[in-house]
């Protein structure tokens, strides 16, 4: 569905005198419609510019980016790419216009000039699908962060895009926020949509089917989440660190191979219940 081919990328430099080292370098990876990939890396390391090259917001200064086929650096592209991809950034605050929730949602699909009828019944479907149909009428600075990116998030489901990218949507959120978000976006991917999951939380990371891994603007790993994390070197050199669990169970000497809470009980149960 989302394809990049040897993408490069840099941000203007502020004058003539200074070298730009580019955001993004050669960068290729794909991800297949009904997907759930998580793209994890350090600040800086490139991610919301794949982000915005994913859309059009930025266009590649080499290489292509083609969504569904369509080349996102083409003009009159874009308006048919941006009904099949929707785009959660990381500040709820940003991304609500409107005063009243469910206006905010219909904004979307008013600017694709979809019929008042059919807003309506979008309108409404988006907001059972995020959790927040009782908060319909509700003023938008009223809601935590958790139900303001929920809402962010019905308004690009109400779009009826294929495929959904988050960047950071959960990273300004509390704990019961992040879990609220993280729920709404694997009940998304059951049903069916293509998602790109931008974050540093490992444990976040570790819900998708693929895990790509940035370093400097580059790929530096990419594979299931188990297969990416047990390489903990490539992990220390992207500057991250494996989930609170992992890092808990290789302290304890319970073993290398655990990632999660789960496995971390079972392998403390199993060590020493037989004693
Ligand atoms: P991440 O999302 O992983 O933190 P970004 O894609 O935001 O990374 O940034 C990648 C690189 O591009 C960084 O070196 C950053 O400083 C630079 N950069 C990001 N946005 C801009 C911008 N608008 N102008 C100039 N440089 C930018
Ligand atoms: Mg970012």
């Amino acid at each position: 569905m989302l394809e990049f081919h040897n993408v490069s990328f840099a941000y203007p430099a502020l004058d003539e005198n200074t070298q730009v080292s580019p955001a993004v370098q050669n960068l290729s990876f794909n991800i297949a419609q009904g997907e759930f990939v998580a793209m994890l890396g350090h600040n800086g390391s490139g991610k919301s510019t794949v982000a915005k090259l994913c859309n059009g917001l930025l266009a590649p200064d080499s290489g292509q980016v083609l969504l569904n086929g369509l080349d996102t650096s083409i003009e009159d592209n874009l308006f048919d790419i941006r009904r099949q991809i929707g785009m959660v950034f990381q500040n709820p605050d940003n991304q609500i216009i409107a005063a009243i929730v469910e206006d905010d949602v219909a904004f979307g699909p008013e600017n694709l000039c979809v019929p008042p009828a059919e807003i309506r019944t979008r309108v409404d479907d988006a907001l059972a699908q995020v959790g927040m149909s009782d908060f319909a009428t509700a003023e938008p600075h009223k809601l935590s962060g958790g139900q303001k990116q929920r809402v962010a998030i019905a308004g690009v489901l109400a779009m009826q895009t294929q495929m959904i990218v988050l960047d950071e949507s959960t990273a300004m959120l509390d704990p019961r926020g992040r879990q609220e978000v993280m729920d709404t976006v694997i009940q998304l991917h059951r049903q069916g949509k293509t998602v790109l999951l931008i974050t540093h939380f490992m444990e976040e990371a570790m819900q998708a089917d693929r895990v790509l891994v940035m370093h400097n603007g580059s790929l530096i790993a990419q594979g299931s989440p188990r297969e990416v994390f047990a390489q903990r070197d490539v992990l220390l050199q992207a500057g991250l660190t494996l989930p609170a669990a992992a890092r808990f169970a290789q302290a304890a000497g319970l073993g290398d191979d655990i990632l999660t809470e789960d496995e971390c009980v079972n392998a403390i149960l199993t060590k020493y219940t037989n004693h």
